[in-house]
């Protein structure tokens, strides 16, 4: 059954190909089975899309084996200009794929417009860093020989993406991997594999040759994805998702000693010193926190500001954040859609009930049901005097709740920060320069933000330390995870 409100969002649904995209062919799954695509602002299907089997995920992977060699070998420019149209193509389209990411992740349209923009910016980036791969020519240093260095793209891969982001976490891994020259198979997350379909598309029509890129959709992640990884011809792969599902396949990965790369959750601090200017601290928290409706590995999960200054700050973020329009995100003046499902916004509900418990007082918002309103909404909330034993000081929230604490020294603010298995990102407010850069020194933190509450830029490396992963994402780094460095010692009299 289909709910999808107007004409225009059941157009961009039906115009997307709800199959497996294999060897360059769209087909059914083995046996036909199909999964539902659920709308979160009402919890209802809005379409099926194929439900590939184990063996149809194999079929991904041969395809990729098949076209592997001939790709490495295609000119670099050329790889580089099949990026460039289809960046090209994503923003021509960019209103439709936004619509179309709204409908099955539930964030405002305009968020889902500038999330095409961000993963069409990997597409055009990767297009201009496809042409720069370079390799070095030295002399030994007894001068016997000549040491020549050159980056070969690794291989076949396998990219797994998470449904917070549909379509900039697939670019993050596909403009690199075509930019290498390698191969790949795609898994989107079940919940939204329509904006990943919809760029596969997109990648075809470009000119992307055979095999270059398979993509599957299926109910099943571990079953369809663990003969992947089990198989020798597979060379690399590249996670973003949660830390627990990230540790189970890098056990799984050590069978085959299998290159990878992880980007995993994160619960970035967000500190405001004394000398901060809050107006500035208000603003960047606002991004910070409510970007993607929390659901963000980069959300600010807890904030330590300054007892001086921590009432006005928290007084100023709740009048913000609680005069934001919930509502469906394809409807006009909505800022905030719903969460992805029950079961993340049921654990939302239950950490801000076990801070609550605990002794934290509710500013705005707060746990209970929003009454006669269907999807998976919770509101945006605020939370002051969080005692250290909360959990959400510890877990990954990924919903629109902000709790605050305080601290009277750096030292203080910079081991709360710390404190923490995660170290993906972190955000500072100071007009202190020194201060700026003793603290931004300290962090254990892939990525910081100085009086700003973004990060993310595809010509900057995106990643974490500690259980946030390893490798790089975007910037000049991005493309190093998906080539290996030979060397040919080369005599010479
Ligand atoms: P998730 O449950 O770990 O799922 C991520 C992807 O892995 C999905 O495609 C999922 O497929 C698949 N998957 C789940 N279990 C698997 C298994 N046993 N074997 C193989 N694949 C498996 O994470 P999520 O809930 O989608 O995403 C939210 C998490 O992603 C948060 O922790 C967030 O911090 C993190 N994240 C990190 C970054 C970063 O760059 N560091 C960026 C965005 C999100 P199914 O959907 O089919 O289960």
């Amino acid at each position: 059954m289909s709910t999808i409100g107007s004409s225009r969002e059941q157009e961009v649904v039906a115009q997307v190909p709800k199959g497996l995209f294999v060897g360059g062919e769209w087909r059914d799954a083995t046996g036909g089975g199909t999964l539902a695509v659920e709308d979160p602002s009402t919890g209802e299907a809005l379409c099926e899309v194929a439900d590939a089997t184990p063996q149809d995920a194999l079929a991904c992977l041969d395809a990729a084996v098949a076209a592997q060699a001939e790709w490495a070998a295609v000119p670099p420019r050329e790889r580089g200009e099949i990026l460039r149209r289809a960046w090209e193509a994503l923003m021509a389209r960019q209103d439709e794929l936004a619509l179309l990411m709204t409908l099955e992740m539930g964030k405002p349209v305009a968020e889902s417009s500038a999330e095409i923009a961000y993963a069409g910016e990997f597409l055009r980036w990767f297009a201009e860093e496809a042409v720069r791969i370079e390799g070095r020519w030295a002399t030994a240093p007894n001068g016997g020989m000549r040491m020549l260095t050159m980056r070969q793209p690794v291989g076949p891969c396998l990219l797994i993406t998470p449904w917070n982001f549909p379509m900039a976490m697939g670019t993050r891994k596909i403009g690199p991997a075509v930019a290498a020259g390698c191969t790949m198979v795609v898994k989107p997350a079940k919940q939204t594999p329509l904006s990943m379909l919809a760029l596969a598309q997109i990648l075809q029509e470009s000119g992307l040759p055979a095999g270059v890129l398979n993509v599957f959709t299926s109910r099943s992640a571990s079953r369809t994805t663990g003969p992947l990884i089990d198989d020798p011809r597979l060379r690399k792969l590249s996670f973003t998702g949660s830390t627990e599902v990230g540790r189970q396949l890098m056990a799984q990965a050590s069978g085959h000693v299998l290159r990878v790369s992880m980007e995993l959750g994160g619960n970035a601090p967000f500190l405001v010193f004394e000398d901060a200017d809050l107006d500035a601290a208000v603003e960047g928290a606002m991004v910070a926190k409510m970007r993607n409706i929390g659901e963000a590995c980069t959300a600010a999960n807890r904030f330590h500001v300054h007892a001086s200054v921590a009432g006005a700050f928290a007084e100023r973020l709740a009048q913000r954040m609680g005069g934001l329009q919930l509502g469906r995100g394809s409807e006009d003046g909505v800022q905030v859609g719903p969460l992805i499902d029950d079961e993340q916004r049921d654990k939302v509900r239950e950490l801000v009930q076990d801070a609550l418990e605990k002794g934290a007082r509710c500013v705005v918002g707060g746990p209970e049901r929003i009454p006669g309103v269907p999807g998976h909404f919770f509101p945006p909330t605020v939370l002051t005097d969080v005692p250290d034993d909360a959990r959400l000081l510890r877990e990954e929230i990924f919903g629109p709740v902000a709790p605050i604490t305080t601290f009277e020294t750096e030292e203080e603010a910079i081991a709360a920060a710390n404190r923490t298995e995660y170290g993906l990102v972190a955000y500072v407010f100071t007009r202190d320069l020194d201060r700026a850069i003793r603290v931004i020194e300290r962090l254990e933190t892939g990525m910081v933000g100085l009086n700003q509450g973004l990060v993310s830029n595809a010509a900057a490396p995106f990643g974490g330390v500690k259980q946030s992963g390893f490798g790089r994402e975007g910037g000049a780094e991005g493309i190093d995870e998906y080539l290996s460095i030979k060397y040919a010692a080369i005599r010479a009299n």
